[in-house]
């Protein structure tokens, strides 16, 4: 089986789905790899590097789609809903296409992928279990956005992030607040602690209380308790207005005493829950900041403009999407591995057959044949 990696087309993705370094697990397993030229150039990874490692790189777009049996993208149709729509034409019927399908955001356009018949694969519908961990792409990227949004605050903050005893007298340590302790929310802690600031962190999940201060997070305690925070897959669930409404009140005083609030809280296949309210940015110190990393998912706080960073109140918003994409060396060799491990359990010895008893299969593949197969995704659209 021939895998083909377009270059990524959403406008200012820098990513690429496979790195050079990765290519000889691939074709060890009976695949060969064909690469779009200029593919990962917006990465760090050039055309003679893929060649180098055994890559083919062929010339066209088109090529790459005409000579794949599985096509790997990071954001393909659906996700990438600016420009993704332009490679329909290009599809085959009995491809694969593999990568961040966002299967729950549109059912047009799943339906508009379904109907020119290829099995298309989302890596955000992967398990969480213990096998399937090394094919979590969701995670990789939320490993590299957590750290990312640190960096972005700490450099829109006019404030040093660690405590400095200088001879021009002390510096207090930047206070930063991280809403929402998951993958993102925790790396953000780890690399919040790194630059010496003072870290505090809440989730409506108490389980992860143990994890927050082991990162030398203080973990905030609200008199809240939450109604079944976890379900069985390990996502927080959605509450009620009242519990967000109680939240807020809680959180406010805690947000006005933070230099830096990052919010990372998240509920799948529902808008963000609003957590920082106009009144709270109004309640923090001229020159804070806040990262919203749910910018994408409607915003944690009320005031993130999806995309751009906007000062309200004396107080930035930063509400940037897609920030894995600002490192893209290191979000790519991630999703490259992922994507290999992936591909080499679904597609066994380089084979196009498809084992649909096997969970991670079953679970991750939407439409095939013409129709939208996953049955979660079916119920959510009520097809
Ligand atoms: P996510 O991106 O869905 O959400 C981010 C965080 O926001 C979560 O911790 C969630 O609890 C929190 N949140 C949601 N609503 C909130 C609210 N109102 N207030 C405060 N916080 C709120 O979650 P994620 O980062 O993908 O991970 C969730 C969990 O799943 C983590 O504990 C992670 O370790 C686990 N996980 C397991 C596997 C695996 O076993 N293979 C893989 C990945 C993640």
């Amino acid at each position: 089986m021939i895998i083909g990696v377009p270059k990524e087309s959403f406008p200012g993705e820098r990513r690429v789905a496979m790195v050079p370094s990765v290519v000889p697990s691939l074709t060890k397993a009976g695949f060969e790899v064909a690469v779009e030229a200029g593919a990962g150039v917006g990465a760090g990874y050039l055309d003679e590097d893929y060649a180098g490692k055994g890559a083919k790189v062929l010339a066209s777009r088109a090529e790459v789609f005409a000579t794949a049996d599985v096509v790997a993208q990071v954001l393909c149709y659906g996700s990438n809903d600016l420009t993704g729509k332009d490679d329909v034409p290009l599809y085959r019927r009995g491809q694969s296409l593999v990568g961040f399908l966002r299967p729950l955001g549109s059912a047009e356009i799943l339906k508009d992928i379904a109907a020119t018949g290829v099995s298309s694969f989302s890596v955000e519908l992967m398990p969480r279990i213990t096998r399937a961990q090394s094919m979590d792409a969701l995670s990789s990227m939320a490993t590299v956005s957590g750290y990312k949004a640190v960096l972005l605050a700490a450099d829109t903050l006019p404030r040093l992030c660690p405590m400095l005893t200088t001879a021009a007298g002390t510096i207090t340590p930047a206070r930063m607040l991280v809403i929402g302790a998951g993958v993102a929310g925790l790396q953000a802690i780890a690399t919040a602690r790194r630059l010496g600031a003072v870290v505090s962190a809440y989730d409506v999940r108490p389980a992860v209380k143990e994890q927050v201060q082991s990162l030398g997070g203080r973990f905030v305690e609200l008199p809240l308790e939450a109604a079944d925070a976890q379900d069985a897959r390990g996502y927080a669930t959605a509450q009620d207005e009242t519990f967000y409404r109680r939240q807020r009140e809680l959180l406010g005083r805690v947000v006005a005493e933070s230099d830096v609030v990052i919010t990372t809280a998240v509920v799948p296949g529902k808008k963000a829950p609003v957590l920082v309210t106009e009144e709270m940015v109004k309640g923090m110190a001229a020159g804070s900041v806040v990262v919203d990393l749910a910018a994408e998912r409607g915003g944690n706080c009320e005031l993130t403009e999806p995309g751009r960073i906007v000062v309200k109140h004396n107080v930035s918003i930063v509400g940037q999407i897609n920030l894995a994409s600002a490192v893209p060396y290191h979000a790519s060799q991630m999703y490259a591995r992922n994507l290999a491990t992936y591909l080499i359990h679904l597609f066994k010895g380089g084979k196009p057959e498809l084992n649909l008893d096997d969970e991670i299969t079953r679970e991750t593949l939407v439409t095939r044949g013409g129709d939208i197969v996953h049955a979660r995704v079916r119920e959510f659209f009520s097809l």
